[in-house]
C-alpha cells in the first residue's frame, strides 16, 4: 500500500465509505471510494463516461472498465441507483432519499424531483407477482429542459 492509500484511509470520509460499504456486503476499497467521491461530486446523474473522464486527470490508476464494473457492484448493492431511461444511456444516482426525476426527451438530462413522505406508493400486496419481491421503484417524468424547450423547432 502506498503511502498516500494510508492516508486515504484514516481519512474521516473514507471511514464513513467503509461503514456504508460494510451496510451493504461491499468491501471498502480506494478505487470504490475514487469512484464514489466523484458520482457523489456530481448533480448531473452522470453515465459511467462522465464520471471517468472527471476522474481521470487526478486519478489516471481508475481505467475506464474499473468505473464500469464498479457502479455497478454499487447498484447491485444498493449503495446507489442505476437509472435505466429508455432511448438514453445508463445513468446513476447517489442521491438515495425517495426522489423522481424529470427527463428531457430531447438530450437527456435528469433532474431531480422532491417527492413527500406522504407520497409514498405502495402497492397491494395480490398485485405482486408470486414470489417475487419489489425493492424499490421510481417515478419518471418526460418533459424538455430549460435549454430544449427554449430551441427552436
Ligand atoms: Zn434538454
Ligand atoms: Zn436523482
Amino acid at each position: 500500500m502506498s503511502e498516500k492509500d494510508k492516508m486515504t484511509k484514516n481519512d474521516p470520509e473514507f471511514i464513513a465509505f467503509r461503514e456504508l460499504c460494510n451496510r451493504h456486503g461491499l468491501a471498502a476499497t480506494i478505487q470504490r471510494f475514487i469512484v464514489y467521491q466523484t458520482l457523489c461530486q456530481m448533480h448531473n446523474h452522470p453515465t459511467p463516461d462522465m464520471i471517468f473522464e472527471r476522474l481521470h486527470p487526478t486519478c489516471s490508476s481508475v481505467s475506464r472498465m474499473s468505473v464500469y464494473r464498479i457502479l455497478e457492484q454499487f447498484s447491485r448493492s444498493r449503495i446507489i441507483r442505476r437509472l435505466n431511461h429508455p432511448g438514453s444511456s445508463m445513468r446513476y444516482d447517489a442521491f438515495m432519499h425517495p426522489h423522481h426525476h424529470l427527463i428531457c426527451v430531447d438530450c437527456g438530462a435528469v433532474y431531480d424531483i422532491p417527492c413527500q413522505e406522504d407520497e409514498q406508493i405502495t402497492l397491494p400486496p395480490e398485485s405482486v407477482p408470486d414470489g417475487a419481491i419489489v425493492l424499490d421503484y421510481t417515478l419518471d417524468f418526460q418533459g424538455l429542459c430549460r435549454r430544449c424547450a427554449a430551441k427552436p423547432v
